[in-house]
């Protein structure tokens, strides 16, 4: 049994608190969905625990099993059993897919000669198209083809903490369906896997079921509950946590890469 062990866990962009005191445990076989407002902090979470560069740790900590994972970088971090499916996945010219996962095996010290056709059944169970699996890794992908490739590299590598950031971002319902059902199947595996899943929307928890359900606004754990809570959000948006009075700073392009994220967004979050 693994344990994800987050405690008041606070970050900075430049002068920027973004996380401001998240605690959140979880373990094997458990689903936590973290909903929230555009611009919240979500994503920052989801970077700060798998050590994307580029922000300051200004308090708290995390630990898989025991391993400070602050402590590593993203490698590591990913040795140790953590791993992300980005809101955004990178795109990777001249590495296909395939190679990438091997060479994650041969580092991680398994045996790396059934990774081929373990990434052909994955595609073929989540309706990844087979013709790009052998392309660059995410290069001129759709948005839903992209999340489909996190969710194969996820089944491959059988992490024992997964990261979802957004997955139902792009996926129609088939597809989200056939992505969150491997998902879910992966909580019930004989070592099973523990999920911290980011979303706006209820719909990604029709066949993935949440555990607990944890509102996220303004950098930090605000409620949580049972996937009743879900439902609650589904009818009654952000509004409650969104503070009116708050500046979500809109950074240019330059400096924020992830950036849809403004308070219009926030506000108009259930209009799209
Ligand atoms: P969410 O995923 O909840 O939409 P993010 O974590 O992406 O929110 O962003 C939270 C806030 O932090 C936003 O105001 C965003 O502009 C800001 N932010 C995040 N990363 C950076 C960065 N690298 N540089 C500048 N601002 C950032
Ligand atoms: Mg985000």
């Amino acid at each position: 049994m693994s344990e994800l062990v987050i405690s008041d866990l606070r970050a900075s962009v430049g002068d920027k608190e973004i996380l401001r005191g998240v605690s959140l445990t979880v373990r094997s076989g458990e689903v936590h969905a973290v909903m929230g407002p555009n611009g919240s902090g979500k994503s920052t979470l989801s970077h700060v625990i798998t050590g994307r560069p580029g922000y300051t740790v200004t308090g708290g900590s995390v630990h898989l099993d025991g391993v400070d994972l602050l402590a590593l970088p993203a490698w590591e971090r990913a040795h140790a059993g953590l791993f992300l499916a980005m809101q955004y996945p990178t795109e990777v010219p001249g590495v296909s897919l395939e190679s990438m996962l091997v060479e994650s095996a041969v580092a991680a010290g398994r045996d790396a000669s059934a990774v081929a056709s373990a990434i052909r059944s994955e595609a073929d169970q989540i309706g990844f198209d087979a013709s790009l699996i052998d392309r660059p890794l995410n290069v001129d992908l759709s948005g839903g083809e992209k999340k489909r490739n996190e969710t194969i590299q996820l089944a491959v590598l059988q992490p024992r903490i997964a990261i979802l950031d957004e997955i139902d971002s792009g996926l129609d319902v088939d597809a989200m369906r056939a992505v969150t059902r491997r998902i879910e199947s992966a909580t019930n595996d004989t070592e099973p896997l523990g999920v911290l899943a980011i979303t706006h929307y209820r719909r990604l928890f029709d066949e993935l079921e949440p555990d607990h359900v944890h509102v996220f606004a303004d950098g930090t754990i605000q409620k949580t509950g049972g996937p009743e809570l879900a439902e609650e959000l589904e009818r009654t948006g952000y509004a409650e946590w969104v503070d009116p009075d708050a500046t979500v700073e809109t950074a240019s392009a330059f400096d924020n890469p992830f950036g849809d994220t403004t308070f219009a967004d926030a506000l108009n979050l259930h209009e799209g």
